[in-house]
């Protein structure tokens, strides 16, 4: 591998993410993307197996998002969003409150998923202080459950698993529960609900996937019982489609294949196709109403810098047109196709424990956590990019992603994991 100047004379200035910058191997150098494929500084390529942590859903440089950045960015980067409004936002609210079911009408912008869901926790608070309720100042959230990173949201991910054990003490503790996946974890939960109901807010679930927590799926069942209990209780619902926003799970939204709607989702990673940072909370009418008022101390009193820059906001509208034909479903179902055709014998593979592919999410999970670096080394060498997550060697391709490199990543993985 040559290295390219930059690199070398960056790499002392540069902190990684979730990184041991002492021991970790260098990251690979960049130079372009093309369709689903990362091109290196050494001009090889590599099939992109994780679709830039699950953002580039119809692939790198489409010409269409292309297209409208470069008409945006000569009319107009960006303006501040206070007492200004712009049509790529004012489009892009309505066209989301139009795709999402139910009443979940109303769309605050941030720039990042973590951001979206502080702003979605802090919605959530405030409606009850400004119904008058006092004393729900908590978040109910679940084991293997992931959020985000700042402060806020860790207290909402898994405790354990979580890269975020070291600062126990630091945040309020939040409730942690089980997944209601069976009657005696429903009724655990409802008796847990009936004893500090009065103290939580909301509950917070990333609805059929829990991602960055291990891909770890459940039913859609799961997600009417939350309804049914946030309902029960008295409390607001929150899904956080970060991940399964934009058609991953095979329904646009995942929320759709159990046929419910939450108080408040968040959205981001797929927004703009992969292109820039960008996120949503969005409110159902009943938020909403609780924050509209003559009394001016019940607005919610928050606003992003760069919050739905345009620039970002005509990226997800031209990311959208690409959904409006419905091509993407068929896209989604044929590499799912190859998932399950690809992986199942990595069932074979030793310390396999796991293989579960929904949508266009494949998955294979061992009994132990995995070398990271050394996998990703690996599959480097095989020539895809695969970057595998605690105890899971996991795929989320682009939709668009051509057959015989949907080959070449799955064809990867089994030789990885041994398989037979
Ligand atoms: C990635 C992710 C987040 C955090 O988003 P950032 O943009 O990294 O802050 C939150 N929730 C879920 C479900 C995610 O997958």
């Amino acid at each position: 591998m040559t290295h390219p100047d930059w690199l070398t004379a960056g790499a002392s200035h540069v902190w990684r993410p979730y990184c041991q910058m002492k021991t970790a191997r260098p990251p690979l150098p960049v130079v372009a993307t093309r369709g689903s494929r990362l091109v290196l500084a050494d001009g090889r390529e590599l099939v992109d197996g994780l679709a830039s942590w699950w953002t580039a859903c119809h692939g790198y440089n489409h010409p269409h998002i292309a297209e409208a950045l470069r008409t945006q960015i000569d009319r107009m980067p960006h303006v501040m969003f206070g007492g200004l409004a712009h049509e790529p936002a004012y489009r892009l609210a309505e066209r989301l409150a139009r795709l999402l079911p139910g009443d979940l009408n109303h769309v605050f912008f941030a720039e990042s998923g973590s951001v979206s869901v502080e702003i979605a926790m802090k919605m959530a608070l405030q409606f009850q202080i400004n119904r008058g309720v006092a004393g729900r100042t908590k978040f109910l959230a679940f084991r293997g459950g992931y959020h985000g990173d700042t402060l806020a949201t860790m207290t909402v991910c898994d405790p354990e698993e979580g890269m975020h054990s070291l600062f126990a003490g630091v945040m309020p503790a939040q409730v942690i529960a089980d997944l209601p996946r069976d009657a005696e974890s429903e009724a655990a939960l409802d008796t847990l609900l009936a004893e500090r109901g009065h103290e939580i807010a909301a509950i917070l679930v990333e609805p059929l996937v829990q991602g960055a927590g291990g891909m770890l799926l459940h039913s859609p069942n799961v997600l009417r019982t939350l309804r049914r209990l946030a309902d029960k209780h008295g409390v607001l619902l929150i899904f956080d489609e970060i991940f399964t926003g934009f058609g991953r799970t095979g329904t646009l939204f995942a929320m759709q294949a159990a046929g419910v709607e939450p108080d408040i989702v968040t959205l981001s990673k797929a927004l703009t196709g992969g292109t820039l940072p960008l996120s949503a909370a969005v409110a159902s009418r009943k938020v909403f109403e609780a924050f509209w008022s003559d009394d001016a101390g019940a607005a919610l009193m928050h606003g992003p810098t760069y919050m739905a820059n345009p620039l970002a906001c005509a990226a997800a509208n031209a990311s959208l047109d690409l959904f409006v034909d419905g091509a993407w479903a068929a896209n989604v179902e044929r590499v799912s196709a190859a998932l399950v055709e690809g992986l199942e014998s990595c069932w074979s593979g030793k310390g396999v424990v796991d293989v579960r592919i929904l949508g266009a999410i494949g998955v294979v999970e061992f009994e132990a956590p995995v070398a990271v670096g050394d996998l990703c080394a690996r599959f480097a060498e095989l020539g895809a990019w695969i970057r595998p997550m605690g105890k899971v060697v996991y795929l989320t391709p682009a939709f668009t992603t051509l057959d015989e490199d949907l080959a070449l990543l799955t064809s990867a993985v089994r030789k990885v994991v041994g398989a037979a």
